[in-house]
């Protein structure tokens, strides 16, 4: 049983060295007093964001979403895998599922409760990582509930062709939205404009004035900023907010590796231009997943919500592809195909 392991707790930017892949020889299986256990076979481990603080030594009393990883022991995160034994009524052998698993090529689930069963296994089983999965309702979720989309309304996204992006910047559109995304190079400007029809792009590297680019493609400002990076972006967007727009705050990559934060200096225009800007955490919107799903089934069988998916084969990948995500080399939803069946 193949894992990656934490080796250390990472400061600043983590790296390859902060894992490595250990093969475990442990037999794996359902014991028998277990009244509800589940073996999982990992079929696709999603690589997200949130996994790098977790990967931290935090204090007590940090404000932090779930626990640290634990030195020695496998990394966490949303997978979607088979069931291979089981002493559960709800769960057969053969069931796809996704949930929370180890990074690890099989786990033993002893509160299966947590797990759910896939219906949907005539669309990708890797769909259960992104768009079918936590990062579609995040930005189902952040955009419908927390941004209030109105038909005509100018929406800004950053990170916009990835998972959460590119949901985001669909859904803007499926709303009648106009739709502006931010992303790190011109092959992702290129697929934003071309493959997930934003109205318009533009590459945040390349631009030497934030707030220009902003002011070129958003002329008469922005109703609704869907904040995936914070920082500068976050600054400069602030700067065109319409009047009694609204900042949703999903994430703010561009901090999450820095000791000191930046410092944000554009915050005191949201008084003037009654701005709401407003925090969440998809885990407050799990009620919401049945309804989500089967609309966005729908949007992607109608064709109206296309996804790019950018899969490394093999467990021994999914360090280099974590940490991926902190420089923007994933193009599209990062997954790690360990078994495809
Ligand atoms: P992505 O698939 O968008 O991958 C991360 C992307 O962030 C990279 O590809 C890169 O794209 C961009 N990025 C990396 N570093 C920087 C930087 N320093 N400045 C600007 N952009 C950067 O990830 P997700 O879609 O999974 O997540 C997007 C955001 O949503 C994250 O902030 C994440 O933490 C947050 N999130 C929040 C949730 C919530 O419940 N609130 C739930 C899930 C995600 P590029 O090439 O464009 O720079």
């Amino acid at each position: 049983n193949k894992k990656v392991v934490l080796r250390r707790h990472v400061t600043g930017f983590p790296t390859e060295e902060d894992m490595e892949i250990v093969d475990d020889t442990a037999a794996l299986h359902v014991p028998a007093v277990s009244t509800a256990a589940v073996l999982v076979k990992n079929l696709y481990l999603s690589c997200d964001p949130w996994m790098r603080g977790r990967m931290s030594k935090h204090d007590d009393g940090d404000v932090v979403p779930a626990p640290d990883f634990v030195v020695g022991e496998a990394l966490a995160n949303f997978m979607v895998g088979k069931v291979i034994d089981s002493t559960h009524p709800e769960f057969k052998v053969g069931d796809h599922v996704w949930g929370m698993s180890g990074w690890e090529e099989y786990t033993l689930i002893t509160q299966p409760e947590s797990l759910i069963k896939i219906k949907n296994t005539q669309l990708p089983l890797s769909y259960y990582t992104g768009v079918l999965g936590m990062p579609g309702l995040t930005a189902y979720a952040g955009f419908m509930e927390v941004g209030r989309p109105k038909r005509g309304d100018s929406v800004f996204v950053s990170a916009a062709s990835g998972a959460v992006g590119q949901i985001v910047g669909q859904l803007a559109k499926i709303a009648g939205c106009y739709v502006v995304g931010s992303a790190g190079s011109d092959e992702k400007v290129h697929l934003l404009k071309t493959k997930f029809g934003f109205d318009d792009a533009f590459n945040y590297k390349s631009e030497t004035d934030l707030s220009a680019a902003l002011k070129r493609c958003l002329p008469d400002g922005i109703d609704i900023y869907f904040d995936n990076v914070g920082g500068a972006t976050l600054d400069a967007a602030l700067l065109h907010m319409r009047k009694g727009g609204r900042v949703v705050a999903c994430g703010m990559i561009s901090q999450y590796n820095l000791e000191q934060p930046d410092g944000v200096r554009n915050l005191m225009t949201i008084i003037p231009k009654a701005v709401r800007v407003e925090g969440f955490n998809v885990g407050g919107y799990v009620h919401m997943y049945s309804r989500f799903e089967e609309e966005m089934v729908e949007y992607i069988k109608e064709g109206k919500v296309v996804i790019m998916e950018d899969a490394v084969e093999g467990i021994e990948s999914a360090p280099a592809a974590l940490i991926g995500l902190f420089s923007g080399r994933n193009v599209g939803k990062q997954l790690v195909v360990v078994a495809r069946e």
